[in-house]
């Protein structure tokens, strides 16, 4: 016979076991997997590099792209602004000249696989890791560098995607949660313009696509976006200089830190 209490009890048991169920996976999409605190405490994945330098990365996925790339770049070059560019290896091997453009122009060339293959629950990791090695090597053959950054497609990340870009030697770079301009889901150029001009903060990443499957507003948002952060004084960098600067901001820290035991130490 079920009393009152063990019914209660068992209904206890089965909200909780919802809420972490919930939980486990509202985390980024995927049962079981960890949340941002914990990748992004030991350096497994950056999502933005905050630093008091008012620097900015601008980021476009999906590309290169025949009709948009050419644009952005153009645009790229009028405000002296540096980007990061993370490829799809299908389409580098499809537009190599618009590649090496890219990279030509002082921009950063970086992984986001093959053939935008998403990790999803039961996805094949040796499929998920060559993915990302053919497009390794396709980069490397049309620039002549090897990418130093990995962007997961979809941004689905778990230990086994952050360790397929640790082991293809690419550091896993996401976004700036207040800086996802969704312009892939047709948002209006006011309404991407806004999200970047309402939010832009130092060491930002931005999100934007080169390539979407539906008409988008990126070029025209470009167009109003690029003058007022210039005029703000911000600097547009690749993540790799963000990331750089990063260090070189701790460093400093260190350094200054050290003065001052030093200077403490001679009052002695
Ligand atoms: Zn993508």
């Amino acid at each position: 016979m079920i009393t009152g209490r063990k019914l209660l009890f068992g209904i206890g048991i089965g909200i909780v076991g919802l809420f972490v169920g919930l939980h486990a996976v509202s985390a980024d999409g995927h049962p079981g997997s960890r949340g941002r605190d914990y990748y992004e405490s030991r350096g497994k994945i950056v999502w933005e590099v905050p630093t008091e330098r008012p620097w900015i990365a601008l980021t476009f996925d999906d590309g290169p792209d025949p009709a948009r790339t050419p644009q952005i770049l153009e645009l790229l070059q009028k405000y002296e602004a540096k980007a990061t560019f993370f490829v799809l290896g299908n389409k580098v091997s499809q537009y190599p000249e618009l590649t090496k453009r890219e990279a030509a122009e002082g921009h950063e060339i970086s992984n986001h696989t093959f053939s935008h293959i998403y990790y999803r629950s039961g996805v094949d990791e040796d499929k998920y890791l060559l993915d990302i090695l053919h497009a390794q090597d396709m980069i490397l053959q049309v620039t002549g560098h090897i990418p130093r950054l990995f962007r997961p497609p979809g941004g689905y990340y778990n230990d086994a995607v952050v360790d397929a870009a640790d082991r293809s030697g690419l550091q896993t770079i996401l976004w700036s949660w207040h800086q996802d301009t969704r312009d892939w889901s047709g948002s209006s150029a006011a309404m991407i313009a806004g999200k970047v001009l309402d939010n832009a903060r130092n060491g930002d990443i931005v999100l934007f696509h080169d390539h979407t499957d539906r008409r988008a507003h990126t070029i025209e948002a470009l167009g109003q976006i690029l003058p007022e952060l210039a005029k703000r004084g911000f600097k547009f960098v690749t993540v790799s200089e963000l990331l750089g600067q990063s260090k070189l901001d701790s460093m400093q820290r260190n350094f200054s830190t050290q003065d001052e035991l030093i200077t403490e130490g001679s009052h002695d």
